[in-house]
């Protein structure tokens, strides 16, 4: 398989062979292993560049940025988890040391009890100018994690129930959004953007037609803890270069 020497997760290169993709797209070739990041031995963390890429409806473009979130997702969730493992382990065996009985791992809470309820906090968002957009870009994300254990996709858009979109949300590790839906919850305090790493936006042209300019400066300024962002369009015209200069830093340019 193809996708193999791009670098991605297993469980990412087990899914696409699922989905009948060989060999990745011109798009995905160039975009995935420089949105991956480079590894930065010394700090042993990732360094991400921001990317400005021209693309196509057509050209696989979704899969180029989803798959670089996603296989940093997959990455962070299994450093959480090996964390989490070795403090307990710590704690049980100062509790061993100390003649007690091990702590208890805490129960997982039912998200839909409204008792329960906490805000959504998801590490990687994508924004669509449309909610048929977005409920394809989340179908894809859903296609794409099928191997991955526990990690959460919610789509964000309007006309949806609203109960049902919160419960899914609450835990929700990548967000799929229009900008309008997103921001109304974001006010009413349903979704935080400060745990934001990771930002999408796609069809950046068609953003600005529909006049998504102030919602994606208002999202800008929330998502402050972002370490990449990506915009995708079909042209790079004047008015989305001036888009990208605000919301990007130095961002590499990839044309196809
Ligand atoms: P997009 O440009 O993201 O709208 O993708 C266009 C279509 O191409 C979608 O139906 C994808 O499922 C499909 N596709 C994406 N990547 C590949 C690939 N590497 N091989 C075959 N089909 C693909």
């Amino acid at each position: 398989n193809g996708f193999a020497k791009l670098g991605l997760a297993p469980e990412l290169i087990a899914a696409v062979a699922d989905m009948g993709f060989t060999q990745p797209t011109a798009v995905q070739e160039k975009v995935v292993p420089i949105a991956m990041g480079d590894q930065d031995g010394a700090a042993k963390s990732t360094r991400f560049v921001d990317l400005m890429v021209s693309s196509q409806t057509g050209s696989g473009k979704t899969a180029a940025f989803l798959l670089p979130v996603l296989h940093t997702l997959i990455k962070r969730q299994a450093e959480a988890e090996a964390a989490a493992r070795a403090e307990f382990q710590r704690l049980a065996e100062e509790a061993a040391a100390r003649g007690e009985a091990p702590p208890k791992k805490p129960k997982r809470k039912d998200p839909t009890n409204a008792r329960n309820f906490k805000a959504a906090t998801p590490g990687a968002l994508v924004l669509c100018p449309t909610r048929e957009l977005a409920q394809q870009v989340a179908h894809d994300a859903i296609d794409l994690v099928r191997h991955c254990r526990g990690l959460r996709i919610a789509n964000v858009v309007g006309g949806m129930p609203y109960q049902l979109q919160i419960a899914r949300l609450q835990n929700a590790d990548l967000v799929v959004a229009t900008p309008g839906r997103l921001l109304d919850l974001q006010r009413s305090m349903q979704i935080k953007l400060d745990q934001v790493k990771f930002l999408v936006v796609d069809e950046a042209d068609r953003m600005l037609d529909l006049g998504f300019a102030d919602d994606l400066a208002e999202i800008n300024q929330l998502t402050i803890e972002r370490q990449q962002t990506m915009m995708f369009s079909a042209t790079f015209a004047p008015r989305i270069q001036q888009l990208a200069a605000r919301v990007m830093r130095e961002p590499q340019r990839v044309t196809i």
